[in-house]
């Protein structure tokens, strides 16, 4: 088998990546109605097949529209797979189109229409005459056969194209199975026995261009890496995409730049990979036989939530308390009147007393509290993103930090969740009194 050809048709030169393009169809998605899933799950697919993708596209149940937009992509890419399309009604047009496009007339294909009528008569269901519109599939294509009723095909158009078109029914666990069964292999022999693998560094506590200016410079004039920040409420992600002739291969040709993130990035770095805030919390608490309580305002118990989903947290995450009014924080953790009104609900002195609190309540070895303006309105004229969170020691001292965090109501419990988890984790990890 040469890499880069399928049933021995050339479709790709022997040093060329393979380029690929997913297109959606269905006018549902162009109406919003629909959010292309699918386009993203076969982009994941594709990249770890060492494929680049460089187009997405949708486009409405529109013959001509169709085959335009074929047309244009099969003159930019090698591989373009097509989900959606493939039913029995008049608006699928999947079929059509890429015959169109390939120049060749559809065919009923006896196999198919018989595996279609079982499928049928096992469901118990009376097939409709124009379910056979379904075995018909362009002549020279290979047929996928149904894991729900439609089947797939793949086809390579005649040259000078000789792109390799894919289609996928637009269900998204037929898309799936499809895929798996026939399409991946078809992949990696138009690929090669290549692997790609993105790495990801866990940054919290540190804005995206700040973390862009340190990392980029580490990545000039290195073509095989592709750099890409995303920025999350809770955190921003490093992701250093590597490929190699096998997955084992990426991984040990990107650690040294993933080493090299880690020490430019410093104390901000969480984690790497699937090593997120939490995990690391409750790993360096673990490491510690200690224990962790939340005395949450602003995040309305979204911090004890966070630890709680992670396998094993109650060895560790001994409660938490969500006291929003302040008669909640008096009732619940009588922090006293006169501290509320002198400072206000969202305040250093309050948040303080909340740790205190939740230390103290629990007996736990260390205390969380937050307090916060999460918005869209201020309060006690206090703008919108103003956040305390404190820490208490196992030694009893607490600290506490506040700062204006920018964003909409759900990136600003987020990010206070995730600075009050930041500060836990840098003192488990310093020692057990910050220094
Ligand atoms: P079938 O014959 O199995 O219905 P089909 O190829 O005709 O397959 P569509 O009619 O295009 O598929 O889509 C069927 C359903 O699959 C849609 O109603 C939608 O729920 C889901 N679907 C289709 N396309 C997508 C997509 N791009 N992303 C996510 N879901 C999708």
């Amino acid at each position: 088998m040469t890499a880069g050809q399928i049933d021995g048709v050339v479709i790709r030169g022997p040093d060329e990546p393979v380029r690929a393009a997913v297109l959606s169809v269905g006018s549902e998605l162009l109406l919003g109605d629909l959010t292309d899933t699918n386009a993203t799950w076969l982009s994941l697919r594709l990249r770890e097949l060492g494929v680049e993708v460089v187009h997405h596209l949708a486009v409405r149940d529109v013959l001509g529209e169709f085959v335009d937009a074929l047309t244009w992509l099969t003159a930019r890419v090698h591989l373009v797979i097509v989900g959606g399309g493939l039913g029995p009604t008049v608006d699928d047009l999947t079929r059509e189109a890429i015959a169109t496009a390939a120049a060749v007339p559809l065919e009923e294909r006896e196999d198919l229409a018989a595996m279609i009528a079982d499928r049928f008569a096992a469901a118990g269901r009376q097939m409709a005459p124009q379910n056979l519109k379904q075995a018909r599939i362009p002549r020279g294509a290979t047929a996928y056969p149904p894991v729900g009723t439609a089947p797939g095909f793949g086809m390579t158009l005649p040259e000078p194209t000789a792109t390799r078109v894919v289609a996928l029914p637009g269900v998204p666990w037929e898309l799936q199975e499809l895929f798996a069964r026939h399409v991946a292999e078809e992949v990696r022999q138009l690929a090669g026995a290549r692997a790609t693998v993105t790495r990801i560094v866990h940054v919290v506590g540190r804005g995206e261009s700040d973390v862009a200016a340190t990392v980029e410079p580490l990545l000039e004039g290195r073509d095989d890496v592709t750099l890409s920040f995303l920025a999350r409420s809770s955190e921003i992600q490093v992701r250093l995409t590597v490929s190699a002739e096998d997955p084992a291969a990426a991984r040990a040709a990107s650690q040294p730049l993933v080493d090299e993130v880690v020490a430019a990035v410093g104390t901000a770095v969480v984690g790497v990979d699937d090593d997120s805030l939490e995990d690391v919390v409750l790993r360096r608490l673990g490491q510690r036989r200690q224990t962790v309580a939340t005395a949450e305002s602003a995040t309305g118990g979204d911090i004890a939530a966070r630890l709680a989903r992670i396998p094993g947290a109650s060895a560790h995450l001994l409660g938490g308390t969500v006291a929003y009014t302040a008669a909640a924080k008096e009732q619940l953790l009588e922090l006293s009147p006169e501290l509320l009104r002198d400072h206000g609900e969202v305040s250093e002195a309050v948040t303080r007393a909340l740790a205190a609190a939740a230390r103290d309540r629990t007996g736990a070895d260390w205390g969380i509290g937050v307090t916060g303006v999460a918005g869209p309105t201020s309060v006690d004229d206090l703008p919108v993103g103003t956040c305390f969170w404190a820490l208490a020691h196992p030694d009893g001292h607490v600290e506490v930090y506040g700062r204006r965090i920018p964003g909409d109501r759900g990136q600003v419990i987020a990010r206070l969740g995730s600075a009050a988890l930041d500060l836990l984790r840098r003192r488990l990890v310093e020692g057990p009194h910050g220094g």
